[in-house]
């Protein structure tokens, strides 16, 4: 059965998330994002600032207490345009991870309205195609028309495509926007006085090499800090390769990722909180990725870092996927861990 409350809960994240995604915010470019969730925390911070990189920080102020960074990025990989074709067509090159198998056929979307398909120039037999071989359709019908609607310069994300069945829900940007919604979730319920000093940052440009999360981390000068990523799953058929990670078994404590070894004093504290209130975690080994924690622990003299991991599918792909379930399992945990004094 499920607890009362639960259903109540689960529309609000729901729609959150569905909100989120439903925006786009490629790298460099995140300010639809930032005012969404600016109008969002306004509330419930002591403080909020925008920094000079496009970082959102929201304080909960505690001058007695340690200084402890949470760091979500609003950023999302996108497609920008560097050559437009005499007949209209938009090359362009990635923002971020862009996987080119998925490419073809994908729609897109442009800051002001202009939506596209991707089309990719054909292939001799066992060719395989760099992403300079794709383009982006626009329905021009010359590089004039095409640049009354489109600058070189300009970025496309992936059309929104949110859609939920039960607790699981799909859409494009689930990285980061469910992380997003998460550290959101958490501001809100937080109580009203905490024992540590507490920064919410939703960092920009995380897609593009952890850069928001850099500058940000080198002004807060935090003790210790967190990142809220999706991570990759290893429960969809894929005979060779093994990952022990899956949808819906609750939030994953990082380990390591290729960014980052999280300092075992805060992978401890992540394991006991989740203990004290039951809630079941996953352990993960991200073999190839990272987050915003790879660029933090970095900062000044250093600063011990861990992560709390969302399991999703097809990540870098328009149709991501999450359980909602994990999301409420990673906003208890992390509830619970900054109830507790560091
Ligand atoms: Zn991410």
């Amino acid at each position: 059965m499920l607890e009362r409350g639960w259903f109540n809960k689960m529309t609000e994240l729901l729609k959150l998330v569905e909100d989120l995604t439903g925006l786009s915010g490629p790298s460099g470019s995140e300010e639809k994002i930032r005012s969404f969730i600016r109008k969002e925390a306004e509330a419930y911070g002591d403080e909020l600032f925008v920094d000079a990189l496009g970082n959102l920080i929201v304080v909960k102020r505690n001058p007695d207490g340690k200084k402890i960074l949470l760091a979500a990025h609003m950023d999302e990989i996108g497609l920008m345009v560097t050559f437009i074709e005499e007949n209209g067509f938009l090359r362009f090159s990635p923002v971020g991870g862009v996987n080119n198998e998925i490419l073809s056929g994908t729609k897109v979307i442009f800051d002001n309205g202009t939506a596209g398909i991707i089309g990719r120039e054909k292939l001799k037999e066992k060719e395989t195609a760099g992403i300079n071989r794709f383009y982006i359709d626009i329905g021009a019908k010359s590089k004039d028309e095409a640049l009354e609607r489109v600058k070189i310069g300009e970025t496309a994300t992936f059309y929104p495509s949110f859609h939920h069945m039960g607790p699981r829900v799909t859409a494009k940007s689930l990285d980061n926007r469910a992380g997003c919604a998460l550290l959101l979730q958490v501001l809100k319920n937080l109580p009203a006085s905490l024992p540590n000093e507490v920064y919410f940052v939703f960092t920009a440009q995380e897609e593009v090499g952890l850069r928001g999360a850099r500058t940000v981390s080198y002004r807060l000068n935090p003790d210790y800090a967190l990142a809220v990523d999706v991570t990759r799953t290893g429960d969809t058929p894929e005979p060779e390769f093994k990952m022990d990670l899956a949808l819906g078994k609750g939030p994953a404590i990082k380990i390591k990722d290729s960014s980052v070894i999280c300092h075992p004093t805060v992978v401890q504290r992540m394991i006991r909180a989740a203990e004290r209130i039951n809630v079941p975690f996953q352990l993960e080994v991200l073999e190839r990725g990272g987050t915003d924690a790879g660029s933090i622990h970095l900062s000044r003299e250093g600063v011990p870092s861990g992560a709390l991991s969302i399991p999703c599918r097809y990540i870098h792909t328009p149709g991501e996927m999450v359980d909602l379930n994990d999301i409420e399992g990673g906003f208890s945990l992390l509830v619970e861990l900054l109830k507790d004094k560091w």
